[in-house]
């Protein structure tokens, strides 16, 4: 007999599909004469990839970019293998011979990687090639080398460095693109990240490749009225308890009641990646009342002080700070934000 699953989560984190598809749109509009693809990397940024590209997929992207050949995987079942490309490329020659079994794109990064897939017969794959971020990526010495010569190259790719700040780092990157455009056969050709798509249609050329910016991250202020926010982790209060004036709260006594307390323990930790990072006061919410963190985050709690909220109770669900539009109090950026999100979410499409 199966043991009996858990019948309800104390840590939820809901993906409003709608708005997921509207970003995407709004990218894809943004592109102009370039298709948005969509990068599903990591999980979708920790939404959940297969939620995720379900609904991009859905709302129009042919293309998806995940980084390990495990996340492939993962989305085979789900998404037709010609429309996924996996970033890191062959790492040895059982990799290659997955992508060539499975019928999934590897992204070729170096004449090594070239010869890998050939080596399984080759065919259509995507060609990284460095353009400043001295990553991963063929060098402009390596453009005629005589395998590199040899891939049936799907789509060229380069990635900016820092599409997010202003400077001119970008438009180096855009015209050694060209010129490395100009000498390698591809079908198409992709520059722009999220920040990217926002530098304007000189980056676009015929595919961008958003990330951030489809689960509500706004990399660039271009991007602020446009892209709304997805993702909304909540998460179940275990006990509240009462403390006395001078009574200490949590892991090696950093915080100390001024007066008489209400305190909450919820079920949310540093291990579902809510980092100790996050400093003393960060407001967590229920309804309208706002819930300051008091004490040391643990390993799986935290402690709020809803003293001024008298019916909050055990099994009640409140909102974790999360507004990735604002430079966080954390130090985290929302990229790490995103992907930091725990297993012990329950991810769900509402
Ligand atoms: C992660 C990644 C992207 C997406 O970048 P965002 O900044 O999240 O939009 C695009 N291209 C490559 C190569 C990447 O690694």
């Amino acid at each position: 007999m199966t043991p009996p699953d858990c019948p309800s989560a104390s840590l939820r984190l809901q993906i409003d599909r709608q708005a997921l598809a509207a970003n995407w749109r709004a990218l894809d509009r943004l592109s102009g004469n370039a298709q948005a693809g969509a990068a599903v990397k990591a999980d979708a940024y920790g939404l959940g990839a297969v939620h995720a590209a379900t609904v991009l997929r859905e709302a129009g992207a042919r293309q998806f970019f995940v980084a390990h050949c495990g996340e492939a995987s993962e989305l085979l079942p789900h998404i037709p293998a010609q429309e996924i490309s996996v970033l890191h490329g062959p790492i040895d020659a059982q990799q290659a011979q997955f992508f060539k079994t499975a019928g999934v794109r590897p992204v070729v990064n170096s004449v090594q990687q070239a010869r890998l897939w050939l080596d399984v017969g080759g065919g259509a794959c995507d060609l990284m090639i460095d353009t400043g971020m001295n990553r991963l990526g063929i060098c402009p010495g390596d453009y005629a080398d005589e395998t590199v010569a040899q891939l049936e190259v799907e789509s060229l790719l380069s990635h900016l460095v820092s599409a997010d700040e202003d400077g001119p780092l970008s438009e180096k990157q855009l015209r050694l693109f060209r010129d490395a455009a100009a000498v390698i056969p591809a079908k198409r050709r992709s520059l722009a990240n999220s920040a990217g798509i926002a530098l304007g249609a000189d980056y676009h050329f015929d595919l961008t490749r958003p990330g951030l910016a489809l689960y509500g991250g706004v990399p660039r202020p271009e991007l602020a009225d446009v892209i709304q926010q997805v993702a909304y982790p909540q998460v179940r209060v275990i006990q509240t308890r009462c403390v006395q004036q001078g009574d200490t709260v949590g892991y090696n006594a950093m915080f100390t009641a001024p007066h008489a307390m209400r305190t909450a323990t919820l079920s949310l930790g540093y291990a579902d990646g809510f980092l100790r990072s996050w400093p003393q006061g960060t407001a967590f919410r229920f309804g309208d009342h706002s819930l300051p963190l008091i004490g040391r985050i643990s390993m799986d709690m935290v402690i709020l002080d809803c003293t001024k909220v008298p019916d909050l109770a055990a099994g009640d669900w409140v909102d974790v700070p999360y507004d990735l539009t604002q430079a966080s109090s954390s130090g985290l950026s929302p990229y790490e934000m995103l992907t930091l999100l725990g297993r012990r979410f329950d991810r769900v499409l509402v």
